[in-house]
């Protein structure tokens, strides 16, 4: 068991955006940059990704996890690229024991996809601080990723640094590649939906996000599969009474995604 620490540690939401981030050093790295220094120093990092999205909920609880290059079609240094943190079995076991809302499996196959090392290597490159992720459970439910967050919540005073990794507004099939190195720009409709997403996060009103199928015609174009959005609900989750919400990287791109990034802070 990680002892425990009377602060709680950070909880985030990260847009990832582009895996061409890897590489490149743009805006929205410097932010992660900017980030890692900032924060309190992490004893471990849980990461819900949107890209580990499987039909169960599992824990990754090897020793040392692999670096998957999981994008196709980009340039070769991308997948030259690796993060070799360590994992951490004994927090994997405790994340499998602090879930009461459906069994946990402890998983020895996955590792750290891109979703989670892309931004772990700007806040942390020495990738020492372990890291252990969390699949999201697609037969579930939006609330039972909501509730499933607040029984991770303890795991904040044990100086575990908690991270969803996505973007609220993601349609990739829409974006303007013309307009890709336009900054801010965005589709009408994925403006609509991003300050409406913003408003409920800044206002506690968790529940309409919980029910975003039910906010109207910009929150499907913004959310047309669950995956990438998701992940926010968890740090939504996470959050206490008392605690106060930032955004940062808060910026449209492509037209039809947003990077807007959430902290939550003691
Ligand atoms: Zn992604």
């Amino acid at each position: 068991m990680t002892p425990t620490t009377a602060k709680s540690m950070p909880a985030l939401f990260i847009g990832h955006g582009n895996p061409m981030n890897i590489v490149r050093r743009n805006r929205w790295t410097e932010g992660w940059i900017a980030l890692g220094s900032a924060l309190p120093r992490p004893n471990s990092i849980l990461v819900v990704s949107a890209h580990w999205y499987i039909p169960a909920t599992k824990v990754t609880a090897m020793p040392h996890p692999r670096t998957i290059h999981d994008f196709g079609g980009f340039p070769r240094q991308l997948y030259e690229v690796q993060y070799p943190a360590p994992g951490n079995p004994a927090l994997a076991r405790e994340v499998k024991s602090l879930i009461g809302l459906t069994e946990t499996a402890l998983d020895e196959s996955w590792g750290l996809d891109h979703g989670c090392w892309s931004v772990l290597r700007r806040m942390y490159p020495a990738a020492i601080i372990p890291v252990v992720q969390l699949s999201l459970n697609y037969r579930q439910p939006a609330q039972f990723h909501y509730e499933l967050a607040r029984e991770l919540a303890p795991l904040r005073k044990k100086g575990v640094l908690i991270i969803g990794s996505g973007n609220m507004v993601h349609n990739l099939r829409l974006v303007s590649w013309e307009n890709l190195n336009k900054p801010g720009f965005a589709f009408e409709w994925a403006s609509v939906a991003s300050a409406k997403m913003k408003n409920a996060i800044l206002t506690d009103d968790h529940a309409s996000l919980i029910n975003y199928r039910s906010q109207g015609r910009e929150f499907e174009l913004a959310i047309p599969t669950p995956e990438h959005f998701l992940p926010l609900l968890y740090v939504l989750g996470l959050k206490d009474e008392g605690d106060t919400v930032a955004l940062f990287n808060d910026k449209a791109v492509g037209g039809s995604l947003t990077m807007t990034s959430v902290k939550i802070l003691m």
